[in-house]
């Protein structure tokens, strides 16, 4: 078991204090033992001395010691003046006893030899008086022969004796100076030790508890003191520890947390990977192109079920195959350039070629598109996944498309040579019919009945009707021959918009509908054949009142507008290629023909430009020149996509869609050229 600081204190301070005593009172005693001795020795010494002087004046007379009278009182005179002495006796050179004082005195010759302390001096023990200090001075005959001895001693019992008492003594006042400085000890251990110390221990517990708030008490000693300041930046920097300890556990538990959360991540997508892996391999095996995996060494190393089918091989087989062997096995045409260009693939990009192969099992010739991309593996090796489709169907419908395409084109041909032959060898007769009833109607009319002249009268609108589809088919015959006359004139666009409403007034009136102009103000001037823009413009503001029911409005409208340069399509260089668009705006004006029609569908708006194009069943058709929905040979907006494009302009149509129901209506717009480059280009046709 410990012992407390205190107990140790104490102990300590007991032993030190009791060992300290010890000595002293030892110290003391045995000097006041020695210096006692000594003095009753000397005390000895010299009533020895006076007695042995006494003796020697009588023995220088001539007589013999023995003859000495008076000599035993003096011996006991000796003893009675001093209690301390125990005997005083005279003996002869031979050591028998003369003289002494009443005994107890030792026999000499029994007497047992101690200790010598001197010449004169020895401890004897005589038996009966025990230790004895026996001082022994010697006696001279007138010859200066040694006659005797006088002894005097005295008992160490008597300094045994005073030594205790001295002892006693030493011992109270030592015992009382023990106990004072015990207590002192104690007092100032308690107070200046052992209470600071414990505060400090308090103090320490407190702060291994966790408080490192705790204050310094106040400490009366410097080493205290500093002992004290030093626990308390014990305290301080442990508080800034457990700080910094809560922070760091802090982050440390964002950063669990986080790498909770990362792990959390990385499992699903290690999972979702596992997934799509699967996913990969059964898609791959279900695509329904041929897909072969090759490796580093051209090995083919997969093969999916479409491959298979595709080259009527095993995919046992085709996947020992290396790439060169596959496609010599294939028989296909010229197996070097392939195989070079599928060794040509890099990470990254792609390559594709053509395969044409017959499959072994029905020798069935085929073609087969394939891409093939190479990848890099997790151990870095190059591999090449090559996707093969069956082209084989799609280059049959590449050469029957081919086909269609040239046939079409050959009845293109045919169509526009027939529209050529057709409006010529038309016009001729027709122009002969036209006049033979103009002579009925006029010269021969007396002479027709009713019913004739209401004959002749059809006839003729229908003349005039089919006179009118020749005429556009001989524009569209020249226009695409470019073999048009143009009058080159200089005119105000809103110039034109008018006259070409002021045109179908009629017409508008017929199906009460109104005309709303709006013409933008200061227009520059375009350079057009006047009466080829206004058939145009007739045209889309005919075909407005045509396809808007009556009482609906129909709206022209101008504006100067700014866009790219339209392609020169009609210059002699770019013949058959595609013209470059000149960089930068340039002005052009607008012309606009908006009606609440039935609108156009999206599908028919770039085509009712084309020959002969019709919307609709032509069982429906109507006919009038300006009945709702009526319509003609189907060659009015392809003779304005002609006119406007001769001009270096742009025709186009929006519209919300087509429904006879809500009308949506349709907006035409024309743009046609104001920079020189109009005129410059009319010049040319013409
Ligand atoms: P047509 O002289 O027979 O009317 P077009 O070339 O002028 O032939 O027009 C071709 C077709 O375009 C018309 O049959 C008609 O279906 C459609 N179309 C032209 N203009 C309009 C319009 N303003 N609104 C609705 N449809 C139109």
């Amino acid at each position: 078991m410990k012992l407390s600081l205190q107990k140790r204190i104490l102990i300590f301070s007991l032993v030190v204090l009791t060992l300290t005593i010890a000595g002293n009172t030892w110290f003391s005693v045995d000097s006041f033992r020695r210096s006692y001795r000594d003095g009753v020795l000397r005390r000895c010494e010299t009533l020895a001395g006076g007695l042995s002087r006494q003796v020697k004046v009588v023995l220088d007379l001539g007589l013999s010691l023995k003859e000495i009278n008076g000599l035993s009182e003096k011996c006991q005179a000796v003893v009675e003046n001093d209690p301390e002495i125990a005997y005083c006796l005279i003996e002869d050179d031979s050591g028998s006893l003369l003289y002494h004082s009443n005994p107890p005195y030792p026999r000499m010759l029994h007497a047992e030899f101690v200790e010598n302390f001197s010449d004169q001096v020895n401890l004897i023990d005589t038996g009966s008086l025990g230790p004895v200090y026996d001082l022994a001075v010697p006696l001279y005959d007138f010859d200066d022969d040694l006659a005797g001895r006088v002894r005097i001693g005295f008992r160490n019992a008597v300094l045994d004796q005073l030594a205790l008492e001295h002892l006693y003594q030493a011992l109270v006042v030592l015992g009382g100076a023990f106990a004072a400085m015990f207590a002192l000890i104690l007092f100032f251990a308690r107070r200046d030790l052992v209470a600071p110390i414990r505060k400090l221990c308090d103090m320490a517990e407190e702060i291994s508890a966790g408080n490192f708030q705790a204050q310094q008490p106040l400490m009366r000693s410097r080493e205290l003191n500093v002992l004290g300041d030093a626990l308390e930046g014990m305290a301080r920097s442990l508080r800034e520890r457990d700080a910094e300890i809560k922070r760091n556990c802090k982050e440390l538990e964002e950063a669990n947390y986080e790498l909770q959360t990362s792990y959390e991540r990385l499992e699903s997508i290690s999972s979702e990977l596992g997934r799509s892996r699967e996913m990969y391999r059964s898609l791959l095996d279900e695509a329904s192109d041929a897909i072969l995996v090759c490796d580093e060494d051209d090995m083919i190393i997969m093969a999916n079920k479409s491959a298979e089918a595709f080259f009527g091989l095993t995919r046992m087989h085709i996947e020992k195959m290396n790439y060169f062997s596959f496609l010599e096995t294939l028989s296909c045409g010229d197996v070097e350039k392939q195989f070079g260009r599928y060794q040509t693939v890099r990470p990254g990009a792609s390559a594709d070629t053509e395969l044409r192969f017959v499959r072994p099992a029905d020798r069935k010739a085929l073609i087969g598109w394939a891409v093939m991309s190479a990848i890099v593996g997790r151990d870095r090796k190059r591999l090449v996944q090559i996707i093969i489709r069956d082209a084989t169907s799609e280059e049959e419908t590449r050469h029957n498309l081919e086909r269609a395409t040239r046939e079409l084109e050959r009845l293109n041909q045919m169509k526009n040579t027939f529209l050529g032959l057709a409006s010529h060898e038309l016009k001729t007769p027709l122009t002969i019919i036209m006049g033979y009833l103009e002579l009925l109607s006029s010269e021969f009319s007396d002479q027709l009945d009713e019913h004739a002249q209401d004959m002749v009268k059809q006839i003729t609108n229908a003349s005039e009707r089919l006179a009118e589809i020749v005429r556009d088919m001989l524009d569209v015959s020249m226009l695409d021959s470019k073999t048009i006359d143009l009058v080159s004139q200089v005119v105000d666009p809103n110039d034109l918009v008018r006259r070409a409403a002021d045109k179908v007034k009629s017409g508008l009136e017929l199906r009460k509908q109104t005309i709303h102009l709006e013409l933008s103000e200061s227009l520059p001037m375009i350079r057009c054949d006047v009466d080829r823009m206004l058939q145009a413009i007739g045209n889309l503001v005919g075909n407005a009142i045509k396809f808007t029911p009556d009482g609906g409005m129909i709206s022209l409208r101008t504006r100067l507008v700014e866009r790219p340069r339209l392609p020169e399509r009609f210059s002699q260089e770019s013949e058959g290629r595609l013209c470059q668009v000149a960089e930068g705006l340039f002005p052009y004006v607008e012309i606009a023909i908006a009606d609440q029609g039935i609108g156009i569908a999206e599908e028919d708006q770039d085509t009712i430009f084309e020959k002969f194009y019709e919307i609709g069943d032509v069982e429906e058709h109507s006919s009038g020149k300006v009945a709702f929905r009526s319509r003609g040979a189907g060659l009015g907006l392809t003779i304005v996509k002609g006119v406007v494009a001769i001009h270096g302009g742009a025709v186009w149509v929006e519209s919300p869609g087509h429904d006879q129901e809500t009308m949506p209506g349709s907006t035409f717009f024309v743009q046609l050229p104001v920079t020189e480059s109009a005129p410059e280009q009319m010049a040319e046709q013409e």
